[in-house]
């Protein structure tokens, strides 16, 4: 069987019970070597295979998981974050429905989580933003045209974009093509949640500059919003005395 499962954003100390669990019983363990704290490898017991994947195509992969299947041995399938945001994961799981090989998954932290801990930030601010748009720039990878970075910045909602951090000036441009401003905050959060997380606050005008003052150009997230400077939020109904729930009785009925 194999088992994919979400390493969490970098702290070795940040992956699931569960996900734990599955590495110490592993058999062979398959790990993106880009981003995966290689820490969490110290939990491999005696005798495990372990494959890095950064130096393998998704056939290699695919013929590691069919031999340690022919051996009855259980494979470890260790994703950055969570594996279903730019995990490439699907591709892997469709081969394995046609090979006939059992999987599961277990979910991970992703750095859009960890980013936001470190910077002691809220997505959801009531009255400013209800909605969190995950999205990158195009690159090597395309992006579908209707999802272009300028168009979905005219929501002005809290926004966190994946493996854009070497393009910042393509990206400060685009955002402001929407319902930012140049005084929108911004920031940049390098490695979260490894001992060498680097946190840049700034401003939308200012996100360029910032990125090469700091020599940020990968491994990092963006995240614009007014989620990240604002005190003129709305305090939320579910903890407001007045407020009526299913488990608690309002002052106001
Ligand atoms: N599945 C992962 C994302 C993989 S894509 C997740 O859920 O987090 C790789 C991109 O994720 C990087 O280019 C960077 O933009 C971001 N990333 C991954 N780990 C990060 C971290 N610890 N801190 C900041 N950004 C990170």
């Amino acid at each position: 069987m194999v088992h994919f499962v979400g390493a969490g954003p970098g702290a070795p100390d940040l992956i699931t019970l569960r996900g734990a669990e599955l590495l110490r019983r592993a058999d062979c363990i398959i790990y993106a070597g880009s981003l995966v704290n290689p820490a969490l490898l110290a939990m491999a017991k005696d005798g495990c295979s372990v494959y890095n994947s950064a130096e393998m195509t998704l056939e290699e992969v695919l013929a590691v998981f069919q031999e340690q299947e022919h051996q009855h041995r259980e494979t470890v399938r260790l994703h950055t974050g969570d594996a279903s945001i730019y995990g490439a994961i699907r591709e892997q799981m469709d081969a394995l429905d046609r090979l006939d090989i059992a999987y599961d998954d277990t979910p991970g932290v992703s750095s859009f989580c960890g980013a936001a801990a470190a910077l002691h930030a809220e997505y959801t601010l009531p009255g400013i933003s209800q909605t969190v748009i995950i999205t990158r720039m195009a690159g090597r990878t395309p992006v579908p045209e209707r999802e272009a970075l300028s168009s979905l910045a005219g929501h002005g909602a809290s926004m966190v974009i994946f493996l854009s951090a070497g393009m910042l000036p393509a990206v400060q441009e685009a955002l402001l093509q929407g319902a930012y401003t140049e005084t929108t905050p911004a920031a940049l959060v390098y490695k979260a949640t490894w001992p060498e997380e680097k946190v840049v606050r700034c401003t939308l005008g200012t996100l360029a500059a910032c990125g090469a003052a700091h020599k940020i150009t990968k491994t990092a997230l963006i995240l614009v919003g007014d989620f990240l400077r604002t005190t003129a939020y709305e305090r939320s109904k579910l903890y407001d005395p007045g407020f009526t729930t299913e488990f608690r009785k309002g002052t106001q009925g």
